[in-house]
């Protein structure tokens, strides 16, 4: 099945409104015939709304990094998807390794974020991915059954079709060690062939399968070349409207 690349640039908490606008003007002139590739930026929540002016009607999704899965309510330093979309967003990333780590993400609070997620008609991006200890003692494919697992645990596979897969090993994010291509087509095949066993083949060939780890200019086309590597999410390199827009094409190549 043909799947539409994805490259998708996640600035977690970097960029000002102002830095944020200055990306925009400069980004979209480099990406505007790009037609075959979809894009996408995660800003920082203070900035969707800017992003989302200067870039979401030329067709660039806008995601939040994170939401709670309540609508409203008495959940200090939250933000709702219906807050996100009202900010202007059209997806949200769910479960970053940053957020696991540092704030206690659990899969269990994934599986009311994604069908919350999809509720509000927010495009969710689940994140996956095993840490080093993890790959190094052979549990790569039990870590990432758990994540998935647990995370889609309320979805169907309709709504499975409606998610966007993450893989972002824990090693390769900001240390600038990628997966090799080897690994990521290994992974990602192992991913899609969970996806399979448990909501069929054709909702497996339909799901795009992203992924992440210290992607750069010079190592993405080989990484997107891969037949079940849809696209990539992008972490430092997509800061930089130059390099970001380059990664964007080498997904052509892919
Ligand atoms: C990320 O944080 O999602 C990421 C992939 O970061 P980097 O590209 O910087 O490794």
């Amino acid at each position: 099945m043909e799947r539409t690349p994805l490259v998708a640039g996640n600035w977690k908490m970097f960029k000002t409104r102002g830095e944020a606008a200055a990306f925009c003007s400069e980004f979209l002139p480099l990406v505007d015939d790009l037609d075959e590739v979809d894009l996408a930026i995660c800003p920082p929540f203070t900035a969707l709304d800017i992003v989302a002016e200067r870039i979401g009607d030329a067709g660039v999704g806008v995601w939040g990094q994170n939401a709670h899965e309540a609508a409203e309510g008495p959940y200090t330093g939250e933000t709702s998807c219906r807050m996100l979309i009202d900010a202007g967003a059209t997806g949200v990333l769910l479960g970053h390794s940053e957020r696991r780590a540092l704030f206690g993400e659990t899969d269990e609070a994934l599986a009311r974020k994604l069908p919350a997620a999809l509720a509000h008609g927010l495009e969710p991006v689940l994140c996956t991915g095993e840490s080093e200890a993890e790959r190094d003692g052979g549990a790569t494919e039990s870590r990432l059954s758990t994540q998935l697992d647990g995370a889609l645990a309320a979805l169907g596979a309709s709504q499975v079709l409606q998610v966007t897969i993450a893989y972002e090993p824990v090693w390769a994010i900001g240390t600038g060690r990628s997966a090799t291509p080897e690994i990521a087509q290994d992974t990602h095949a192992f991913i899609r062939g969970a996806l399979s066993a448990r909501y069929g083949e054709e909702c497996a060939a339909a799901v795009r399968i992203l992924y992440g780890g210290s992607v750069k200019p010079d190592n993405a086309a080989a990484l997107l070349a891969q037949p079940d590597v849809d696209g990539a999410l992008v972490g430092g390199a997509s800061l930089d409207p130059q390099g970001f827009a380059a990664i964007a094409r080498a997904a052509l190549e892919g």
